[in-house]
Order: C-alpha cells, then structure tokens, then sequence
C-alpha cells in the first residue's frame, strides 16, 4: 500500500447562495482525479433541464421521511423552508471503498452539521460577486418569479453572514479563476499536514492580505 492510498479520503462541502455559481465550480472540482460527486436525495421536483441520479436522486416526502428515520443520511435539511435535502451516508462509504474524495453541494445548514461529525471536512465557500450582479445573474435564469427573486436575494444575503464557518473562500466574478481556485484548494487540502481549523469561531480576514481578487477585499463591499 502506498501512502496516498493509506490515507483517508477527504470530504469536501461546497456552499453558496443560489446565483453564486457553485454547481459550476463543483463541476470544475469533479475534474481533479481522485474526487466523487455525492448524489444528494431530495423531495424537489426535478426541473426540466434535469436527469434524476445525476446531481439528484428524486425521491417522495415519505420516502425521504422513511429514509431520515432509518439514519440513512449523513445530514439533512429543508432549505428555503420548502423542499428536504439530504446526503446519503452510502455516498461517504462509497467514497472510502473506493479511495476518492467526496464533493457535497450542500446548503448552510447541511455543512454545519457535517462539520459537527466530520470535523475534518474541508469547507469552501462561493460568493457571488456584488449584490447587483447576483441580481442579474438570478434574473438572467428565467427561472423565478420577481417574489422568488427579491427571497432568494434576502436568503444569499442570510447565508454570506455564515462564511466564517468556512475554510475557504472563493469570489465567483470570474468563473476561470475561481475554478482555478477551486482545483487549487482540492490539490492542496491533500497535502495539508492537519486538518482545517474546524473552530465555529468567527476568524476576520486580516486586513493585509487583502489583494485585488481576494475574499477580504470582496467582503468589504457586501453588507454583513
Ligand atoms: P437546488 O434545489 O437549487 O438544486 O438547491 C437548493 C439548495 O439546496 C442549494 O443551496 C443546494 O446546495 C442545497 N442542497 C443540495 N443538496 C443538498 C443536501 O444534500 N443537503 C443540504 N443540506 N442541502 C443541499
């Protein structure tokens, strides 16, 4: 056995607000080899442009109601008060027979309890650009409706003041860089020595290392 294959393979949680572009860089880390998507369980309708058990696996409220109650999931949660969500523990087995490391897109709540059992779970959060630019973006979408729209901007604007639960942040104003940056923190987090700091604690950004394109500088400008 070699050492790579001696260690355990990592779990990584990426959140975001809805706009922030997190499926794409999620995607952009599933290119680094070694890494497994964790299809999540949920009781949302599938949309149109979505084939089941690819990113989801749709499933009824009394399944999943089922489901949750056997302890089949590694967390769950209902996010924007609406429809349940949910990581299969089979995706973390899975993962470890087969020696990759695993990417949850997971809602706040979902990586705060997974940071609870799994306080070695890297955390990466994406943040939209300027609020003005995730309103285009969510408009862009075609999606919702002007009522959805004004809630999930309130709601992005709720998740952001989490970003201190992260390990690491990512500004998504320019998707080639931020998946750079995503690659980068997957390749890194293997080398790390010690796992991330899984403190709850808000850690400020120091003011020094604020360069151009970096999360502090972004924080500066969105209201918290
Ligand atoms: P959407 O319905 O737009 O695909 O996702 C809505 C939200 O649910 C997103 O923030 C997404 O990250 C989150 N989500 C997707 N799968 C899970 C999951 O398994 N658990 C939790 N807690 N949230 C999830």
């Amino acid at each position: 056995m070699t050492i790579a294959q001696a260690q355990q393979p990592l779990v990584f949680i990426v959140s975001g607000p809805s706009g922030s572009g997190k499926s794409t860089l999620v995607a952009k880390m599933l290119e680094v080899p070694g890494t497994m998507f964790s299809i999540s369980s949920t009781t949302r309708p599938p949309r149109t442009t979505e084939t089941p058990g690819k990113w989801y696996d749709f499933i009824s409220e009394e399944e999943f109601e089922r489901r949750a109650g056997r302890g089949d999931f590694l967390e769950y949660a209902r996010v924007f008060g609406k429809n349940w969500y949910g990581t299969p523990r089979r995706s973390l087995e899975e993962a470890q027979r087969k020696g990759l490391d695993l990417v949850l897109e997971i809602d706040v709540q979902g990586a705060e309890q997974v940071k609870q059992k799994l306080p070695a779970a890297v955390a990466i959060f994406i943040l939209p650009p300027a609020r003005e630019e995730l309103e285009r973006r969510l408009r862009g979408r075609g999606q919702d409706s002007e009522e959805a729209i004004q809630r999930r901007l309130e709601r992005a604007q709720q998740e952001i003041r989490r970003y201190t639960e992260y390990d690491f942040l990512v500004v998504n104003d320019d998707v080639e860089r931020a998946g750079r940056e995503v690659q980068a923190i997957t390749v890194a987090a293997r080398c790390l020595r010690i796992p991330p700091n899984s403190s709850r604690e808000p850690r400020p950004y120091p003011e020094r290392q604020m360069l151009q394109h970096s999360p502090g500088r972004w924080l500066a400008y969105w209201p918290r």
